[in-house]
């Protein structure tokens, strides 16, 4: 209930909504018991021996229902014996219009409340959660993650958005429903509605047997539904790998497992939850029965003490109560299947997998970037052991070795993607860690093999994330990393959104657009990783240039597939098993003969 509590925050101050809510649920109740109570006086006139109609004396004025009662009976006899029976009858039929019109205006009304609540937790949770994925860690998402998160996005916040409104209705609408029924059914006989209270508690129990298990049962199904999502995460995003491999017969067959697997674990979920309102609408007409029976046999005895069309509203309103016994039922069920899904939102939401932010600011680079004695592991296996290397302001660094080494992992420290197990990384001497987060990754451009470009137009994806960039910067920055040409022959130029060219720009297009966005950016460091290898020669040779206008002056790590690209860097270094086993220049390793001599021969390159 806890979490819940804490989805209702997210409407804060909440007694703005449930104060109205509840005061338009009075309302709507009062007019909805009118509306039935009037049925009473409606059989009367229409059925009733006129004869037998002087009864009722005009009523001594009082604050009570007894005397609105028999206030309207009195107005009705007075109508009837001046302007006929007809007249009386065009008094009650108005009399129910009006009261239903009012009773469900309110309803509406109320209902608008819930709406402004539901809204705006949705809202609330799924901006939470945005800025959650935003900030959580690089290396948090594992595939699995990825489709947990998604299918959190979508379906839990919709079924948090269904509980809140079952909230307001199992904690407020319907036992106000149901109480006021209820002191209708009392009032207008005590003794037959004693007996009914007695089924009230057996039904209860029995609701409460049959939707017990269903949390548990909603767990699994909102995994295998984060399971789902991830499927098609994967087909759209490997969309191109699953037909170049033909490889969609594999993964239909395993969606298709996890498609079953869901669908009769939802089905067991919802099988369950759809036996509430049946059951407990099956008992309260058993019970309604049983209180007829009971009704008609006190009448045959002559100790009913009411008038038949009052028996008649006492059964009416008998079948008013049952329907927010049946509503609180369902809307339960509803709320247990939100509460899982608040949970699972909030296990999100509370992921501690931040890195924590230092607190110094970050000064101007003056000299060196230095891993001092780097250790790093991923979940306790070691990835990088021991590493030392520095690069001096102004140098080129790059970084070959066998794939798997943990080149991408050294370089990812230096933005703080990961922190170090061991050892520090150190800028100008200052353990990163000290520094501000915001401020160190200023310092950073990194362009890498898959460059992510945003549904915007190619212009927003060059200044991605500052909007005090002129128009004028973007273009020399995409001169500079000759993605001019390319850009100014797109239908709408700088102004061409990404999405529908994404699909038209060449692998060796998108890389200069993101070498543009890193130029636009001006970072004294530079991370280039494998920025170059998913491309063939020729654009390799475009991007390359580009690559090397970027680096002019800056301080650079480069990871690198192919040799030749950072042969002449001032320093490279042959990372094997998280070890840096070698370092020098292209020369001097070359005629070490060791294992950066072989990777050159491997590629025929020396
Ligand atoms: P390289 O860049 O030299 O190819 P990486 O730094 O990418 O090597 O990877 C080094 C090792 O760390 C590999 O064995 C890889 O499987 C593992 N690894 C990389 N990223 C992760 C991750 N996010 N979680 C767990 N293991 C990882």
């Amino acid at each position: 209930m806890d979490s819940f509590r804490r989805v209702l925050s997210y409407a804060r101050p909440l007694g703005r909504y449930w104060g109205p809510y509840l005061g338009l649920s009075v309302l709507s109740l009062v007019f909805g018991v009118l509306n039935y109570g009037l049925l009473g006086p409606l059989l009367s006139v229409l059925f009733e021996d006129p004869a037998a109609a002087a009864r009722v004396a005009k009523p001594e004025a009082a604050f009570s229902l007894d005397y609105a009662m028999s206030w309207f009976q009195w107005l009705l006899q007075d109508i009837s014996g001046t302007g006929g029976v007809l007249a009386a009858l065009a008094l009650v039929c108005g009399a129910i219009v009006a009261a239903s019109l009012l009773s469900n205006l309110c309803r509406y009304l109320s209902a608008r409340i819930v709406v402004d609540v539901e809204t705006l937790t949705m809202k609330g949770l799924r901006k939470d959660l945005f800025s959650k994925i935003a900030s959580l860690p690089v290396g948090w998402f594992t595939l699995r993650r990825k489709g947990d998160v998604l299918s959190s996005v979508t379906n839990d916040v919709s079924e948090v958005q269904n509980a809140v409104a079952g909230a307001f209705h199992v904690f407020l609408r319907e036992p106000l429903l149901a109480l006021g029924f209820m002191a209708m059914l009392v009032w207008m006989s005590p003794k037959l509605t004693l007996v009914s209270l007695v089924a009230l508690p057996v039904s209860a129990f029995l609701v409460t047997m049959l939707t017990r298990r269903l949390r548990a049962g909603s767990v699994v199904t909102q995994r295998l539904l984060g399971l789902l999502t991830s499927h098609f995460e994967e087909a759209i995003s490997g969309s191109r790998i699953i037909k170049a491999f033909s490889a969609r017969p594999f993964v239909e067959r395993a969606f298709e497992r996890d498609n079953s697997r869901h669908r009769s674990q939802l089905r067991k979920v919802r099988n369950r939850q759809e036996l509430a309102s049946p059951v407990s609408e099956f008992l309260g007409i058993a019970v309604a029965a049983g209180v007829l029976f009971y009704g008609g046999w006190l009448n045959y005895r002559g100790e009913l003490g009411m008038s038949w069309p009052e028996f008649i509203v006492y059964i009416m309103f008998y079948w008013k109560v049952l329907e927010p016994a049946k509503a609180m039922a369902k809307s339960y069920a509803v709320l247990q299947k939100g509460l899982v899904s608040a949970e699972r939102i909030f296990s999100i939401l509370d992921e501690e997998a931040g890195i924590p932010d230092g607190t110094q600011a970050v000064p101007e680079f003056r000299e060196a970037v230095a891993f001092d004695h780097v250790s790093f592991a991923y979940d306790g296996e070691p990835v990088l052991r021991d590493v030392s290397l520095t690069i001096p302001k102004g140098h080129t660094v790059a970084l070959v070795g066998p794939s798997g080494a943990g080149k991408s992992t050294l370089a990812d420290l230096l933005p703080r993607f990961w922190d170090v197990a061991e050892g520090a990384v150190r800028i100008d001497g200052t353990d990163i860690r000290s520094l501000r987060l915001d401020e160190l990754v200023k310092l950073m451009g990194i362009v890498t093999q898959d460059t992510i470009l945003f549904n915007d137009t190619v212009a927003g994806n060059i200044a991605f994330g500052r909007d005090d960039v002129s128009r004028e910067e973007v273009e020399r920055a995409a001169r500079i990393a000759g993605a001019a040409e390319f850009i100014e022959k797109l239908p709408e130029g700088y102004d061409t959104p990404i999405g529908d060219a994404g699909a038209r720009l060449s692998g060796g297009q998108r890389q200069r657009i993101a070498i543009a966005r890193a130029v636009l950016k001006d970072p004294p460091i530079l991370i280039l990783d494998e920025a170059t290898s998913a491309l063939d020669a020729e654009n390799e040779r475009i991007v390359q240039q580009a690559l090397s206008s970027l680096m002019e002056g800056r301080t650079s790590l480069v990871i690198a597939h192919r040799l030749s690209t950072v042969r002449h860097a001032d320093c490279i270094c042959v990372v094997k098993d998280g070890r840096i086993v070698e370092s020098g220049k292209h020369e001097d390793l070359v005629a070490k003969a060791g294992l950066y001599s072989q990777l050159c021969s491997l590629q025929d390159f020396s």
